[in-house]
């Protein structure tokens, strides 16, 4: 079982990917939710050649990812799962919970930290939103999710199927929640209520660091409700409100070269503990 959950993984994800990529490509062209101000082929280029890269960068640089080192937790009895005598599907369930709310305070870190917040910001640069953006990480944070989720999974001892499923999910989540598409509005205020939609997300990709503050969740919309980081909808709606954060505005830094020096050039500016931020009164 696990064997063949180590060999087909690989197909299977560049299957999910290429397959959900092309039909958020194909849904934004035929109901676009916002009008784009960047020639697709500058931001596609380069936000797909760095996923490119970051892909080589994360597997010359680790020898075993999360779903591999569950396997290897699995067969030397590591973490939590490994140690209790529960029902698979339970295993499963609070597993993936367990593995998104671990995605979703680590981006909360990656914008309070300032250090972090440079590297993170990256994501944020991009000055369109649409899928390819929920693709665009500099390789360094690449590198310290794998960390912090190898250490989740070491702790958690979680089934390897359960990590393979919240990859796929989340890398399909991913590029559904950036998309530029138009769901019609009953439908989003449904579907939020169980995954983050697109109009959820955008709100984080506000150039205004109040919302780019907020809606940290990748997958389920719950920890943001529950934690207190929800905004429903930008001030300015979202065909008026700027995409992007204050620095790095030309075209020029939408090309890697620029992307990967982002987190050494400019101040730290903009992150959730920014003070010119926190100390701002809400109703400004
Ligand atoms: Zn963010
Ligand atoms: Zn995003």
């Amino acid at each position: 079982m696990s064997d063949t959950i180590l060999a087909a993984e690989p197909t299977i994800r560049l299957a999910i990917f290429l397959g959900v990529l092309a039909a958020m490509a194909l849904w934004e062209v035929a109901a676009p939710r916002r009008r784009r101000d960047i020639p697709r082929v500058i931001r596609w280029t380069n936000n797909l050649g760095l996923v490119v890269l970051d892909t080589a960068i994360l597997r010359l640089s680790f020898p075993i990812l999360a779903v591999g080192l569950a396997v290897t937790a699995e067969e030397r009895s590591w973490g939590l799962f490994n140690n209790i005598d529960v029902p698979v599907w339970a295993a499963l369930v609070v597993s993936m919970l367990a593995l998104d709310l671990a995605i979703y305070l680590q981006h909360v870190m990656f914008h309070a930290v300032p250090g972090l917040w440079r590297l993170h910001r990256m994501h944020h640069a991009d000055l369109d939103f649409d899928a390819t953006t929920g693709l665009r990480f500099h390789p360094v944070e690449i590198l310290i999710s794998m960390g912090i989720k190898l250490a989740v999974v070491t702790a958690l001892g979680p089934p390897a199927v359960a990590v393979l499923l919240f990859e796929v999910i989340l890398n399909a989540t991913a590029l559904f929640n950036h998309a530029n598409i138009d769901l019609p509005r009953p439908l989003d205020r449904v579907l939020r209520l169980l995954v983050v939609t697109p109009d959820m997300h955008r709100v984080h990709h506000s150039v205004d660091p109040r919302e780019t503050n907020s809606n940290y969740g990748f997958n389920l919309p719950w920890w943001d409700r529950l934690l207190g980081t929800y905004v429903p909808q930008p001030a300015k709606g979202h065909r008026g409100m700027e995409i992007g954060i204050e620095q790095f505005r030309t075209r020029r830094d939408l090309w890697l070269d620029r992307m990967l020096v982002q987190p050494l050039r400019g101040p730290a500016s903009g992150g959730a503990l920014d003070p010119r931020i926190t100390t701002k009164e809400p109703s400004e």
